[in-house]
């Protein structure tokens, strides 16, 4: 079964091409990493997937559950159960963070009538889910009642990012390095909190430059090589070894 798949996509910046073919087909249950040097687009496919206008699409395709979603916006996209973690989560003074998890909550189970997800009503019963769920990623509860992002460390940021994941229960998950910035226990904590939060159904894609990261999770299904704006070779965990130890420019001859 194909949760998402992305077939030779092309993605340009103006008048210059970023995303040159990107192929990449992930099921349920599965962590993909993509792995890559700065700059060779890795970012762009994660906006693009989320539809930021500022990327346009010229050529391919994105599915999910087989149905193309290149007309949708990122709102109705969001609905279909794709998150987009960012790598530079902000903060919002004035917003508290519950608050915010349970408006994003609510506006996503709004358009999933049918659905089997339970629609809640009161704020007491989200309170309960949430503390249910900020267990899962390490975060102590005294976090929901401060402002989203608000002097939250590098390491509590991308944890808070990891707790939508865990509440708002996606399809399909872009975590966009979730590791740039964080010292060592916080990587490892991030990708603890990543894999408690992972699912049989749904779908994470971690980008990353560094392997260290995904050495921490429970389970990596397929690890990407994305180079040059595109997917130029595909294998199991071990090749996330080969390249911490052999670096990119492997990648970027066999690109070239
Ligand atoms: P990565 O995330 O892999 O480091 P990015 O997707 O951020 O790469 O960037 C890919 C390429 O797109 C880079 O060459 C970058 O300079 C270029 N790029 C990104 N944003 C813009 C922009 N707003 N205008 C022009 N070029 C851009
Ligand atoms: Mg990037």
């Amino acid at each position: 079964m194909v949760v998402l798949e992305i077939k030779d996509l092309h993605v340009s910046i103006g008048d210059k091409e970023i995303l040159k073919g990107v192929n990449l087909k992930t099921g349920p249950g599965e962590v993909h990493a993509i792995m890559g040097p700065n700059g060779s687009g890795k970012s762009t496919l994660a906006y693009t997937l989320l539809a930021h206008p500022k990327y346009k699409v010229t050529k391919g395709d994105i599915l999910l559950d087989g149905e193309s979603i290149l007309e949708l916006t990122a709102d109705k996209r969001a609905k279909k159960g794709l998150f987009l973690a960012f790598q530079y989560p902000t903060e919002v003074s004035g917003v508290g963070f519950s608050h915010f998890l349970r408006t994003a909550y609510n506006s996503l189970s709004k358009a999933m009538d049918g659905d089997d997800r339970e629609v809640f009503i009161t704020v007491r019963e989200f309170q309960k889910y949430l503390k249910e769920n900020i267990a899962k990623v390490g975060l102590r509860e005294e976090f929901l009642s401060r402002y989203l992002n608000e002097g939250f460390s590098g390491g509590e940021k991308k944890r808070a990012e990891v707790l939508q994941m865990a509440v708002l229960k996606p399809k399909v998950s872009i975590l966009d390095e979730p590791d740039s910035g964080l010292d060592i226990d916080a990587v490892q904590s991030v990708a603890k909190a990543i894999s408690n939060v992972s699912t049989t159904d749904a779908t994470v894609i971690i980008i990353t430059h560094y392997a260290r990261i995904l050495k921490f999770l429970d389970k990596l299904d397929y690890v990407h090589v994305f180079a040059q704006g595109k997917v130029i070779q595909t294998g199991d965990a071990s090749l996330a070894d080969k390249l911490e130890a052999e670096g990119y420019e492997w990648a970027l001859e066999k690109a070239a």
